[in-house]
């Protein structure tokens, strides 16, 4: 399918694993320039870049902490260099962590939001200049900060908040074309999934597959063509929304 994207500049976060690889690969396929960035060296990140190399087009692949505010900054800085302009913004990275409420420590909590949530808000503020006419931002949060899950409270207020910045924001800043959504996957199989014990991931597969009408789990490329379709114009009058990619859960 033809998303109209070829020449787009797209900054997405955390794009060496996961939903957000899928997603770098799905936009550059698409024919748009993509700078993305990760936190640890890896071979996911040798392999992104050889794989970008193969796609072609103008891509970049960064390592920024985004934990770190001048971090997001100097990230935005080299999208800014690079591409001089933006189209497009996938606040992906996050991370989670399993913890009871009573021994959440005050640390945990300010990771897990600092990297979900406060990079997103800082990542749109500093793009705004960068953008033209009009652009898309897309918020990855997740089906569960509606449902709530236990052990992650930390990880749902965070992804929870990620709803209200969005809806202001579209409020704010729809009059100058700036369309900013949030794309909520369900539970997705990654490669995190085929890292653990064979029996394990089979179990949270039997799990949820049971919790969702579709009587499976999502796929990444499944949830990079949301991303894309909400990157694109192809949703031109869609802004505000949060857009479930959970089978049915
Ligand atoms: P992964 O853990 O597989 O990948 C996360 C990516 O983000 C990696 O590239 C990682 O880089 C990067 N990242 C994490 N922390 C930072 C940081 N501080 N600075 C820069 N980059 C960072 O995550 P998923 O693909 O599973 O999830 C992606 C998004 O989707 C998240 O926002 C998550 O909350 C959401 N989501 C996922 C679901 C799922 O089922 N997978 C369900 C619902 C929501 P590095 O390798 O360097 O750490």
């Amino acid at each position: 399918m033809d998303f109209g994207l070829q020449g787009r500049k797209v900054l997405v976060t955390g794009g060496t694993r996961g939903i957000g690889r899928g997603i770098v690969l799905a936009a550059a396929e698409a024919g748009a320039d993509v700078l993305t960035c990760y936190r640890t060296e890896s071979a996911a990140v040798d392999s992104l870049v050889a794989a970008l190399k193969e796609t072609g087009g103008d891509h970049h692949v960064i390592r920024a902490d985004l934990a770190e505010v001048s971090e997001v900054d100097r990230l935005v800085g080299e999208a800014s260099d690079r591409f001089g302009r933006l189209d497009g913004v996938v606040n992906n990275a996050g991370v989670i962590s399993h913890i009871p409420y009573a021994d959440l420590a005050v640390e945990e909590w300010h990771r897990v939001l600092d990297t979900n949530l406060t990079a997103a808000f800082r990542i749109v503020q500093q793009c705004l200049p960068l953008f033209g006419a009009s652009g898309s931002v897309v918020n990855i949060g997740s089906r569960g900060a509606a449902a709530g899950i236990p052990l992650r409270a930390h990880y749902t207020a965070a992804k929870s908040a990620m709803i209200g910045l969005t809806r202001s924001l579209a409020k704010e800043y729809g009059s100058r074309g700036l369309r900013i959504n949030v794309l909520a996957p369900g539970v997705i199989e990654t490669e995190a999934m085929e890292q653990m014990p064979p029996e394990r991931a089979q179990g949270l597969r039997d799990m949820y597959s049971g919790k969702t009408a579709l009587a499976r789990l999502g796929t990444v490329p499944e949830v990079a063509a949301v991303a894309l379709f909400l990157l694109s114009d192809l949703s031109g009058y869609v802004t505000g929304e949060t857009i479930n990619v959970d089978g049915g859960i």
